[in-house]
């Protein structure tokens, strides 16, 4: 926490649920004496556990508000969920990979985070719950996916990584009152590709 706070983060809710959030309990076994250093880890299906301080800094970005309604595409190993729920956040997260979507429903459950957890894919998001305060992608995406946008409410903001590469360009999308959009990029970062349904079954 002490650490992420010297790299920036100011965000009162966010730096304490770094601090309160058990983020061994997120990481698998052979990983875990270095749960608590500022690095993103491997988690199994070829994916990631975000580094801190990225998921401190796109959730700070988010300006989350008690209560907010907010969609997580790629819940992974449900770390990023955790610190949104601590921050007061009504969470919906869809992870596609089953594997993951499997573990995570337990062990979240174990400790005590309710999130409705869906298995299926992102770039569709949940246009049944819609709209949403806030929206968080957690994996780069190739391009602004559309459908995301309309399910956001005016007012709200969306944090996404966009990138067809290794390397993608922080993105925050606000959508104003009468429904524009604005964007602004915020830096680079790395995270692990948004798959479509073709990529998937290829087994990319
Ligand atoms: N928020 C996670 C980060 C996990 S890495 C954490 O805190 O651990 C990104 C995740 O996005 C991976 O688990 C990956 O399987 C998932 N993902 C990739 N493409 C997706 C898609 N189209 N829809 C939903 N999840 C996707």
């Amino acid at each position: 926490m002490e650490e992420i706070a010297a790299k920036g983060i100011t965000d009162e809710k966010v730096l304490k649920a770094i601090d309160k959030i058990p983020r061994h309990f997120f990481m698998d076994d052979i990983f875990v004496k270095f749960a608590y250093a500022d690095q993103a880890f491997p988690i199994g299906a070829g994916q990631t556990i975000s580094q801190p301080y990225t998921v401190a800094f796109q959730t700070q970005q988010l300006q989350i508000q008690k209560g907010d309604k907010v969609l997580e595409i790629g819940t992974g190993s449900g770390y990023q969920t955790a610190v949104l729920l601590e921050c007061g956040a009504r969470v919906y997260t869809i992870e596609r990979q089953k594997l993951l979507y499997d573990k995570v429903k337990t062990m979240l459950g174990q400790l005590g985070y309710q999130p409705n957890l869906f298995y299926g894919d992102g770039y569709k998001g949940l246009p049944a719950f819609a709209p949403f305060d806030k929206i968080l992608v957690t994996c780069g995406a190739p391009f602004i996916p559309e459908l995301l946008v309309d399910q956001l409410k005016p007012g709200g903001r969306m944090m996404i990584p966009v990138g067809a590469g290794e390397v993608q360009e922080m993105t925050l999308i606000i959508k104003e009152i009468d429904g524009s959009i604005s964007k602004t990029q915020l830096g680079q970062f790395k995270f692990v590709p948004m798959l479509g349904e073709k990529e998937w079954k290829q087994g990319y």
